[in-house]
């Protein structure tokens, strides 16, 4: 097979898929099944990699040891500073690798290639972040108990954490949270989307070179409904990070009540861009352009609802048809396009229904609508819809696609009813050039990440996840960290205690 480093940097189509085999315990781990899967680029239609579809078996030996990880102190027993410098040489190893890991990504999840290299080094920042973290998980004191009492309150690793990403940015949403979870001093087992397993499975030998201890991160490729509910469900995991579907989400919440295991949970979201008549329109239709578009709409926190006062609504629509008719949808390989590939049939499929309900529910198309699966190879061109009634399919499901579904209201409390009116709560946007306007917006507003006059945007310091039916817990900041522990409370009598029977 032609060197993966020489692929990369040519950036040619693999002639036979890139195959990775699992890793457990330290080790590359080929599991019991012997069953690799091929995964076909869906930008090109061929297969591309191959990946182990894994046994409970298997996952049940990743449990076994990230569990001896965890409790023999291999990890959690190093001094944070021991913790940052291996946090510290992965960062640098994911940024000396950055074009291997760039193209196994684009090639398995089809999004462009420049934006697979931006959020492989974004990533890198976040392990950096995070390695500073590791030497500040701190508790409190209390000295306020009175004389005879002094309390500690101490931070201690949560243990075994199970982690499960989805495919739509598989590199950057795990290092949202495996940073995190190993600064706090857990340990993991990882199950990435079957069909992005790849970048994964790669820097899980990266954090090998860079010093981690064996069976401190394990990789468990496969199913989701088979290795998936195995993790959710295992009595030796302390907590399960889920990432994706809220449907799927409900199911893993289900699974946990086995052991009582601590959930936390990013799901999806139906993001309002909330625009008012004096906003800045040039800027807040590039930036509804790109929060529809970006990532072809596979993103949890796409704006795909263009909530906006009726004064300003027809320009700004033309406006954002403007914008959108100069994206360059295509080959993710050819840097020149903005937006790659839909992932799979079964999501190209799905967005292609919410299309037809939308022209058979009446709204009104205003530019794209148009889909190619043509040699397995799924793309779709940015869509919107005018005059989408608020209680439709289209302006009340997440289509996890490239359409956008136009709403206008008249007044203020319209606004916000309209940007509340839906089960999610992960996202939203706010233009407008007036601060009083801003502030009484974002306060009524639910959900978790509110961007005003920008959009999708942030750094891991600030933390991230969803109200409502868009999840439960934070990731990244400091606050993403603490998810990852547990407090212990600890009462020192200081002197001798007062008896109670004398
Ligand atoms: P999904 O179908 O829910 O799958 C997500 C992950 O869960 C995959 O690894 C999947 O495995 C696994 N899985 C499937 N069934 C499972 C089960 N019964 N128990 C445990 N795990 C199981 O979501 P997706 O289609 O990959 O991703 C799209 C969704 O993710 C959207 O709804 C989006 O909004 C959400 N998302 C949310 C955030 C956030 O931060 N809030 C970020 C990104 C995406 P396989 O698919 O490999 O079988
Ligand atoms: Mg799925």
């Amino acid at each position: 097979m032609t060197n993966l480093n020489e692929l990369a940097a040519t950036l040619r189509l693999p002639v036979e898929p890139i195959r990775s085999p699992m890793f457990i315990d330290g080790k590359e781990y080929t599991g019991n099944s012997g069953e690799f899967v091929a995964r076909k680029s869906p930008g090109h239609g061929v297969p591309v990699t191959s990946t182990v579809r894994a046994t409970v078996e298997d996952l049940n030996a990743a449990v076994a040891s990230a569990r001896r990880a965890s409790d023999d102190g291999r990890w959690s027993r190093l001094s944070g500073e021991q913790r940052a410098t291996v946090l510290l040489k992965a960062a640098q190893l994911i940024r000396d690798n950055v074009e291997t890991l760039t193209y196994l990504e684009t090639l398995e999840s089809g999004k462009p290639i420049g934006q697979s290299r931006g959020e492989i080094g974004a990533a890198a920042g976040i392990w950096e972040y995070a390695a500073g973290l590791a030497r500040v998980v701190h508790g409190d004191t209390h000295d306020t108990l009175g004389g005879d009492l002094f309390g500690l309150v101490v931070r201690q690793p949560i243990g075994v954490v199970g982690i499960v990403t989805p495919w739509n940015f598989p590199f950057f949403i795990l290092s949202e949270r495996l940073p995190f979870v190993l600064a706090a001093g857990c340990t993991a087992v990882v199950k990435p989307a079957e069909l992005t397993s790849s970048t994964t499975l790669k820097l899980a030998a990266l954090l090998i070179e860079a010093g981690l201890p064996d069976g401190v991160v394990n990789v468990v490729t496969g199913l989701g409904s088979v290795v998936g509910q195995a993790l959710a469900e295992h009595m030796d995991v302390d907590m399960i990070s889920f990432t994706g579907s809220t449907p799927v989400g409900r199911s893993v919440l289900a699974a946990a009540g086995g052991n009582m295991k601590k959930v936390g949970l990013e799901l999806g979201g139906k993001n309002p861009q909330i625009v008012f008549a004096d906003a800045d329109l040039d800027d807040a239709a590039d930036a509804i352009a790109f929060g529809i578009a970006f990532n072809a709409g596979q993103c949890c926190v796409s704006g795909s609802r263009l909530v906006v006062h009726r004064s300003v609504e027809q320009q700004l629509v033309e406006r954002v048809k403007a914008v959108l008719e100069k994206v360059r949808v295509g080959d993710p390989l050819d840097a020149a396009n903005h937006v790659g590939a839909i992932v799979e049939a079964r999501q190209f499929d799905k967005i292609r229904g919410f299309i037809n309900a939308g022209r058979r529910d009446g709204a009104q198309l205003v530019c794209g609508g148009t889909a190619s699966n043509e040699g397995e190879r799924f793309f779709i061109e940015p869509t919107v819809f005018r005059n989408v009634q608020p209680q439709s399919a289209l302006a009340q499901e997440e289509i996890f696609g490239p359409v956008l579904s136009v709403t206008p209201f008249d007044t203020f409390e319209e606004a916000i009813q309209l940007a509340n009116g839906v089960p999610y709560g992960l996202a939203a946007s706010i233009w407008t050039r007036d601060l009083q306007g801003a502030i009484k917006s974002f306060r009524e507003v639910q959900a978790g990440r509110i961007w005003v006059n920008c959009t999708i945007t942030g750094g891991p310091e600030m933390p991230i996840g969803g109200v409502k039916q868009s999840g439960i817990g934070r990731e990244t900041g400091r606050y993403g960290l603490e998810e990852y522990t547990e407090l212990k409370s600890v009462h020192i009598q200081v002197g001798s205690r007062p008896r109670w029977i004398a």
